[in-house]
């Protein structure tokens, strides 16, 4: 492999958190050439978190989630060829079309292009969702508008839908979140854990109703502004906003004769290659994990960490040990936090109760620790972080107990 040299030029597709670390880290690893960052929104890198909590509250100013601000970028020495999306990927030549029929050169190229949110095929000018700042800032505007008491339906009751609730509540306003599994995150934390989470949203005071088949949404006849769900057994729910919040999919439509290897996202390598001078990080990369084949992890520390790995690769040669997997999640006025990528059906052992809706678990599989979950017990979780830098038994760890 050569390493990057002051003749070459990266093109990074996406200008989303992934994208634009990329290039900041590639700057700090002392990549001194051309630095190209093609986005196909209008605004620069900004940072999507606060867009379902700050911002959703009304704490914070859609500016705010600025992240590459003009004297970042003027740092950095990036390019910033915004409103335009790429539309095709010549892997051998590394060139990229865009949509305006330009073509950028580079000599390497990075697909930073994300996920965008699932829809669901319903139109009413009450249904929104929250992935783009556009998005957050018509929703935001939406709640702006409503009185105190008004109800907001939302569907979906994973990460940003408890989330959106937790601002919308906040705001004075009803949040009702409508979920069709038996409890929230079922399918992502497990059995145990999201019975261990499930009686958050009533302690916070929110109406959330589980096993719920939405089949529809309409606009409210009565005032055409306003949506009505509907749902399988007939009734109706009638709402000032309906947020959906139902998960995201891979932006991996503009790669489909590239000839990279896509399968629920673009299959890179460990060092996040996905060919020789082609690079996929983020949300969009498909990277390999012990026992899982691949696997596509939507977190934000997951596109900080794969941007510095790769900028480490291509500057320095250097290999980065094995990702260990962050999110967090504030929502009824608690934060989940999780380290590592446990499966659904793991073992979940109850470690640490700190207090009522403050406790730690590990997951295990085959007596062998995969992850870290805690409850408003971040510095806990945090010092629980080595026992998933190599393989520690569950009977080791809990001799340790590293967490107390
Ligand atoms: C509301 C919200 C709250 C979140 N909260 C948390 C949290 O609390 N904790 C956590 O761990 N994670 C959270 N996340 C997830 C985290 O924000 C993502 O993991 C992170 O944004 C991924 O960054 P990315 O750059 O890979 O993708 P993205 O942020 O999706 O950026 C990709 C960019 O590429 C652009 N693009 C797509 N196709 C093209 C194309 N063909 N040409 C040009 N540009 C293109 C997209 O429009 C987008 O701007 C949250 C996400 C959202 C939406």
């Amino acid at each position: 492999m050569r390493l990057l040299a002051p003749s070459d030029h990266v093109v990074v597709v996406g200008a989303g958190l992934a994208g634009w670390r990329s290039c900041e880290e590639l700057r700090r690893h002392g990549f001194a050439g051309r630095l190209t960052l093609v986005g196909d929104e209008s605004h620069p890198p900004y940072d999507r978190p606060p867009l379902s909590k700050q911002v959703m509250s009304g704490k914070w100013s859609l500016e705010h989630t600025t992240l590459a601000t003009p004297e970042r970028v003027d740092h950095a020495q990036v390019g910033l060829e915004l409103s335009v999306a790429a539309v095709h990927l010549d892997v051998d030549a590394t060139t990229v079309m865009l949509g305006d029929g330009r073509v950028v050169e580079g000599t390497h190229v990075v697909v930073a292009t994300g996920a965008r949110a699932r829809r669901l095929p319903w139109h009413s000018d009450a249904l929104f969702e929250v992935r783009t700042r556009d998005d957050a800032g018509r929703l935001a505007a939406r709640l702006d508008q409503l009185g105190a008491g008004e109800v907001v339906a939302i569907i979906g009751a994973g990460f940003i839908g408890a989330e959106v609730a937790t601002a919308v509540a906040a705001r004075g306003l009803v949040p009702v979140v409508l979920e069709a599994e038996a409890r929230p995150l079922l399918h992502v934390l497990g059995d145990t854990v999201s019975r261990w989470l499930e009686d958050l949203p009533a302690a916070a005071g929110i109406d959330l109703r589980t096993r719920q088949h939405v089949v529809g949404v309409e606009a409210d006849p009565a005032t055409g502004a306003d949506a009505q769900v509907l749902f399988a057994d007939g009734t109706r729910l009638a709402a000032r906003a309906v947020v959906v919040g139902v998960g995201a999919q891979p932006n991996v439509e503009w790669l489909a004769d590239s000839g990279l290897v896509i399968d629920n996202g673009v299959v890179v390598d460990v060092h996040q290659l996905c060919a020789q001078r082609v690079a996929a990080v983020g949300d969009v990369a498909s990277f390999p994990w012990p026992g899982a084949g691949h696997v596509r992890i939507e977190h934000w520390q997951v596109a900080t960490d794969h941007a510095g790995a790769l900028a480490r690769y291509w500057t320095l040669g250097e290999e980065t040990p094995r990702l260990i997997p962050y999110f967090w999640s504030d929502q009824y006025g608690r934060k989940i936090q999780m380290l590592g990528h446990p499966r659904p059906d793991d073992d979940v052992t109850r470690v640490r109760e700190a207090g009522p809706q403050q406790w730690l678990g590990l997951y295990s599989r085959d007596g062998v620790v995969t992850g870290v979950v805690g409850l408003s017990q971040p510095r806990a979780l945090m010092l629980s972080k080595p026992l998933l830098e190599g393989a520690t038994s569950l009977q080791d760890a809990l001799r340790a107990s590293p967490w107390t």
